[in-house]
């Protein structure tokens, strides 16, 4: 049977580092770090998760600076908002809630925010670096970071092992593959248009699951003993669950951890370490600005 690979208890531990590094940090220079999040909209899953990343960084120390702008805000205003963030001292990384409004060009406010306070780590640039050798991001986005911590800590090797990412979306399936080589694995991407992605998947020695269909992965996907990281988040109907749903990984966990030798469960895998990253790139940044080692 599998290892849980514990991403609750990974997720505490790193809090608590960052907070013991924000105390050291205000002592020795009077600087606490400060992440300014915009929010565009009222789209209830988006005020919670903002909610929910404002309470994280309350909790190790980090303040936080919030503008809630309505769904009718032009590009411009939001643009306006962050310059401003770019030229605040006291801002060392700015965050812009997606999904924005359909009358915003993504691109456009992505590209706005300061390079070197892209907590997020989606501007094309921080992107274009993490693909190049011999290059480093400022940032790197916070869900493949957290899954790339979570092998690191449960020791799982990376070099030169074979790497399997399901899913290619701009902010986790993209970006951890190109984390995995990074790393000296050798990475495949399975995706929609993939042939044989059982075939493929088997050959793992990691596999990175980030579709969002809940249960693709079977046990039958899995090379014995492989490491699993579930990104997944996929609400199924269940009557006895007083809110009648529950969440599900993108892999069946029953018949995947049977045959894995490490998997992450969901919830309580991945979903606390992408908040713990953003903290950690938001720490980071503090230290880079203020040139605090
Ligand atoms: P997305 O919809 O942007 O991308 C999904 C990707 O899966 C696409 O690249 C697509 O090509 C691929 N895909 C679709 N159907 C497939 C199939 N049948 N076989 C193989 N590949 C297929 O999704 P996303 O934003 O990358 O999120 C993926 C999942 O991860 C969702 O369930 C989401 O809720 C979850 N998620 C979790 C966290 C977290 O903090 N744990 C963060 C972000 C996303």
């Amino acid at each position: 049977c599998a290892k849980v690979i514990d991403g609750k208890l990974v997720a505490k531990q790193i809090r608590e580092e960052i907070a013991i590094e924000i105390a050291k940090m205000k002592d020795a220079i009077g600087v606490v770090p400060g992440l300014a999040v915009i929010l565009v909209g009222s789209r209830k899953d988006s005020q919670t998760y903002v909610r929910n990343k404002k309470k994280a960084c309350e909790a190790v120390g980090i303040k936080s600076y919030e503008v809630n702008l309505p769904e009718d805000t032009s590009e411009d205003e939001v643009l306006k908002h962050i310059a401003t963030f770019n030229g605040d001292p006291s801002v060392h990384g700015i965050l812009v809630q997606l999904p924005l409004p359909h009358h915003m060009n993504d691109e456009n406010i992505l590209n706005a925010v300061s390079i070197e306070k892209d907590v997020d780590g989606f501007h094309p640039l921080n992107i274009g670096r993490l693909a190049m050798q011999g290059r480093d991001p400022f940032f790197v986005p916070c869900t493949p970071k957290g899954c790339m911590e979570l092998l690191h800590r449960y020791g799982v090797e990376i070099k030169g092992k074979r790497a399997v990412v399901i899913g290619r979306s701009n902010i986790v399936g993209m970006p951890a593959a190109l984390l995995l080589q990074k790393a000296n694995a050798t990475v495949s991407i399975v995706h929609s248009k993939t042939k044989n992605p059982e075939e493929i998947t088997r050959q793992a020695d990691i596999v990175i699951a980030a579709v969002g269909v809940a249960n693709l992965v079977r046990g039958s996907w899995i090379k014995p003993g492989a490491s699993i990281i579930d990104v997944g988040i996929n609400p199924v109907d269940d009557p006895e669950s007083p809110r009648g749903y529950r969440l599900v990984g993108d892999v069946c966990y029953e018949e995947a951890s049977k045959v894995a030798g490490a998997i992450t469960p969901v919830p309580g895998g991945v979903g606390p370490m992408t908040i713990a990253m953003l903290l950690s790139n938001t720490l980071e940044s503090a230290k880079r600005i203020h040139n605090f080692k």
